[in-house]
């Protein structure tokens, strides 16, 4: 990807199908004379930045297409920190067509995908980590993925680390400074002091990765699978969680054929629920549990509800589904179903004081609804066990998470070369690798192949 900041770019911003209306922006040193050539009404290169216009657009031949509302903002006062004009126009699709080809024909070159924010982040109106953040925002779709990319985007990331690496910077300066004087043998950098504040921004690296996995869990919805034995109640449950009739419940094993994924927001946070009543070998029921595919659900999932049918299943009979089931990884709730045919049911007797197995015990009737929502409750805290506050920062970005390792590893080897007394050549070295790739998730550090990666992601008009 090749970037060139001297033409102007114009992109549908709005999603395309009809609506009340449509914006077309346009960015770029050309931008308010090209939508000049089109608008009539007054003369827009006149204005004062950050003012709305109302007008009409013409093509060449003068024919009106429509009236329409342009918004100006005059560099580097925009999003881009380019010259933006942003023209409402009516969302007809016919409409937003032609007054894109318009811009066209009168300068302006279609944009790319993310190509906006991409000159913004060229033009330092953001940094790398606020940029993708923009992609983060726009595909939000609950409150904890929504805050996570609102807290990034205004910089809490990047400031962050920009402030790590700056005081990094400083003694690395200090150590670059010796290596001049090398024949002389001096030492302007206390190691001591070196070490103090490697150790400090390894902590808060590692507190950063330590997010990584609650921060894709967020971001991503927290993959969630119902297992259990054929006419346990699975369906049934994933109905009254999803408080509606989408799976199909049958009384006869065997009759729901597809594995059904679910998205389940409790309390602002993404659940992503697999059923796996699919996924079952019809021709040795009883030993569905065992099934190939349930297990690999199972395993590539963070949260299991494993359900039962407390009138019908024996405690070693859940005792053993549950060792097939569970792994390290795995956080598990047991809901004990069918609490209405067995209302005494204790938990002692499935999981005896002294038995090593202990799990969230859920005691629901799914059929009556019964206790649905202290499930809801219990899959909730069962994410945020530890009280974590959405506004605090949390890494949800990959690239961010292997950049922050590699910066952690890179300081890792600083510590070992200052215990073991090594030159400073060498220390230097890994400071630098350290400040690289600190550097890259702001994007101080960037190559073309990291932005055309990044950018490519995005939909067009981002
Ligand atoms: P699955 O095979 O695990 O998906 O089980 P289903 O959800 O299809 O339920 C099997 C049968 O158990 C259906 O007839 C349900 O109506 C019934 N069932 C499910 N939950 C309850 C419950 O809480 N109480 C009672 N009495 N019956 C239930």
């Amino acid at each position: 990807m090749s970037h060139h900041l001297n033409d102007t770019i114009v992109a549908l911003a709005t999603p395309p199908g009809a609506g009340a209306i449509g914006v077309i922006r346009l960015s770029g040193p050309e931008a308010i004379a090209i939508a000049d050539r089109a608008f009539y009404g007054k003369s827009l290169s006149a204005q004062p930045s950050h003012t709305v216009h109302f007008g009409s657009l013409r093509n060449e031949q003068g024919r009106i297409l429509d009236e329409v509302v342009a918004t100006l903002f005059v560099g580097p006062r925009s999003y881009t920190g380019e010259h933006v004009v942003e023209v409402s126009c009516h969302g007809s699709d016919y409409i937003l067509q032609e007054a894109i080809q318009l811009f066209v024909r009168l300068g302006a070159r279609l944009a790319n995908p993310g190509e906006y924010t991409l000159r913004a982040f060229l033009n330092g109106r953001m940094d790398l980590s606020q940029a993708e953040a923009v992609a983060d925002l726009i595909a939000s779709s609950s409150r904890a993925s929504h805050a996570i990319a609102m807290q990034q985007m205004r910089g809490g990331f990047s400031d962050e680390i920009k402030k790590l690496r700056q005081e990094l910077i400083d003694f690395a300066s200090l150590i670059e400074l010796e290596l001049d004087f090398s024949e002389e043998d001096v030492e302007f950098a206390d190691r001591s002091k070196l070490e103090a504040l490697v150790h400090r921004i390894q902590r808060i690296i590692k507190a950063l990765l330590d997010s990584f996995q609650l921060g894709n869990v967020l971001k991503n919805g927290v993959s969630t699978v119902i297992a259990g034995r054929p006419n346990a109640g699975k369906s049934t449950l994933l109905n009254a969680l999803l408080n509606e009739e989408r799976a199909i419940v049958s009384e006869i094993a065997g009759t729901t054929r597809d594995t059904i994924e679910e998205v389940l927001n409790i309390k602002g946070v993404q659940f992503r629920i697999i059923d796996t009543a699919g996924i079952r070998d019809a021709t040795d029921a009883i030993e569905a549990i065992g099934v190939e595919k349930t297990l690999q659900k199972v395993q590539s999932s963070a949260l299991l509800v494993y359900v039962f049918d407390v009138a019908a299943t024996q405690p070693e009979e859940v005792r053993a589904d549950l060792e097939k089931l569970v792994h390290e990884n795995i956080h598990v709730l047991v809901a004990a179903n069918k609490m209405d045919l067995n209302p005494y049911t204790k938990q002692e007797h499935y999981f005896p004081k002294d038995s090593p197995a202990h799990y969230h015990w859920v005691p629901v009737s799914a059929l009556n609804k019964m206790n649905v929502d202290y499930l809801k409750d219990s899959l909730h805290d069962a994410v945020l066990t530890k009280k974590v506050n959405l506004e605090s920062t949390i890494v949800a970005n990959a690239r961010h998470y292997e950049a922050l390792q590699k910066a952690y590893e890179s300081l890792a080897r600083v510590l070992e070369g200052l215990s073991a007394g090594i030159t400073s050549d060498f220390v230097a070295m890994d400071i630098r690798a350290a400040l690289h790739h600190l550097g890259e998730i702001t994007g101080e550090i960037s190559t073309d192949d990291l932005l055309g990666n990044i950018f490519s992601r995005f939909c067009i008009g981002k």
